[in-house]
């Protein structure tokens, strides 16, 4: 509820999918390369030339249609939606209309601790449109760079299920987890191979739904949120004076904080879909549509289930931890050694490594960290080699270098001192020279023990192994 006020939204979400070539020719799919500089006839729209369908591209979309819980329409086909604007060649677009190959699904979201279901209204295959730039050089024209023309994409769109923007950002999130585990989208949001366009109504409890307005343009998740919340105000705004919401499409300006009219409902497109006469509807075999259900990853809904289930993780730290399939991996590899207790990892992985990540603005696989190196560590802490003190300064090494943990604690100086009569010779220096702590022990201030031992390690600068320092203390104590 915003304002007394319900809020709905969906969500028509494109992927662009890392298939090696584009979805009707062989030009390469990749992003950045010089402009124009991957095009064909095919995919500049030449006439007389003919598409050829990506079959890897109906395989990834089955796959996703899967993770979100989808019916598979093995037979259905491909149409033109035709509008005109110079990003566009060919003049229409290859999309699917009525039957889009996957449908009917659902996805749960974790939103608060609080799981949500969100519905999937349908997925379909289709291309991508080029790229206009702007620029001053060229006298006020755009130029267009057709490199993008003809990259794959799928079209996920949401039930109108979702209630606030942080449920939006939740669905969002989501999604790009499942795209990453499946690994048929490289998920990278400043490269635009995920863009949303938003639905958003408002009404009272009780009534029935009001007017929605689309808002296109919305590139990264938290630019979602504004948008949303922007859209929100502004129909609550018009209703609360009087007014009434148009149904119409907006654009989002991000750099403004504003969404500004496209334009409304009279003039709104008409696409003119008809059925692709060049291409031939699209049959997929039972087995393959099971075969690739089959390869699909354990996904990261399942994984956080597990976490809590299997290692007793709470539910915030098993959620962080199975929404980036990187971590995940890592987290995975190392409980698979069987070796230690899954807090002795999580200590590190949630805490000094997200920490070197954020700041350091890398992922995982930019660093040298692996269930191998971890767990070396993990075990000279358990067995009391070394400080806990000592195993941060290792870490910050073995994120950076592939050097030898072990070679580390002899580098760095960091094997502790667990020999009891060396410890047993600090421990009588520093009660010989702090007799008032001694006296206050003995009267009861037990907080006495904690400075004479954080002497003792001081003494030892830090290399005594702290819990056999803290008892020959204790005991020496105890028979004074
Ligand atoms: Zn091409």
């Amino acid at each position: 509820m915003v304002r007394g006020y319900e809020v709905v939204i969906g969500l028509e979400t494109h992927a662009e999918l890392n298939t090696d070539s584009k979805i009707y020719c062989d030009c390469k799919n990749q992003f950045g390369l010089e402009v124009n500089s991957q095009v064909c006839p095919i995919c500049m729209g030449m006439p007389g030339t003919l598409p050829t369908l990506n079959e890897k591209v109906v395989d990834y979309a089955i796959k996703m249609g899967h993770a979100l819980n989808c019916h598979i329409n093995r037979v259905c086909k491909q149409d033109r939606k035709n509008y005109f604007y110079p990003d566009l060649p060919k003049a229409y677009q290859i999309s699917q209309a009525e039957v889009p190959l996957c449908q009917n699904g659902y996805v749960d979201i974790l939103v608060d601790g609080e799981e949500r279901r969100i519905g999937i209204t349908r997925i379909h295959i289709e291309e991508d449109a080029g790229k206009l730039l702007h620029s001053d050089k060229f006298h006020g024209c755009s130029l267009v760079d057709l490199n993008r023309c003809g990259v794959p994409l799928i079209e996920i769109v949401s039930e109108p299920d979702m209630r606030s923007s942080a449920e939006a950002k939740a669905y969002l999130e989501t999604l790009k987890s499942i795209l990453q585990y499946l690994d048929i989208c490289d998920c990278k949001m400043e490269q635009g191979s995920i863009r949303c366009d938003v639905n958003v109504s408002v009404h009272k409890p009780g009534e029935p739904f009001g007017t929605r307005s689309e808002m296109k343009n919305v590139n990264s998740f938290s630019a979602a949120v504004r948008g949303i919340d922007f859209e929100i105000n502004r129909q609550i705004d018009i209703l609360e004076n009087g007014g009434t919401i148009e149904q119409e499409t907006r654009r989002w300006d991000d750099a403004k904080g504003e969404s500004v009219s496209m334009r409304s409902k009279e003039d709104s497109q008409d696409y003119r879909y008809f059925p692709e006469p060049d291409l031939l509807t699209i049959v997929v075999e039972q087995e393959r549509v099971d075969k690739l259900k089959e390869d699909i990853p354990e996904l990261p809904n399942a994984k956080l289930l597990r976490y809590v289930k299997e290692f007793g993780l709470a539910q915030k730290d098993a959620a962080f931890i199975a929404e980036s399939v990187e971590l995940a991996t890592l987290f995975d590899s190392c409980m698979a050694k069987g070796r230690f207790p899954a807090k002795s990892y999580t200590t590190w992985i949630l805490g000094d490594f997200i920490k070197y990540l954020n700041d350091n603005s890398k992922t995982v696989s930019d660093t040298k960290l692996n269930a191998d190196n971890l767990t070396e560590l993990v075990e000279l802490i358990e067995n009391k080699t070394i400080s806990n003190a000592g195993g941060k300064k290792i870490f910050a090494v073995i994120l950076e270098q592939e050097k030898s943990v072990k070679e580390l604690v002899d580098e760095l100086g960091l094997a502790q001192v667990s020999d009891a009569s060396a410890l047993e010779a600090i421990a009588d220096k520093v009660l010989a020279e702090n007799e008032k702590s001694i006296h206050d022990y003995k009267n009861g201030k037990t907080n006495a023990l904690g400075y004479l031992v954080g002497q003792c390690m001081k003494a030892s600068r830090g290399k005594a192994n702290p819990g056999m320092m803290k008892e020959i203390v204790l005991n020496k104590l105890n028979n004074m």
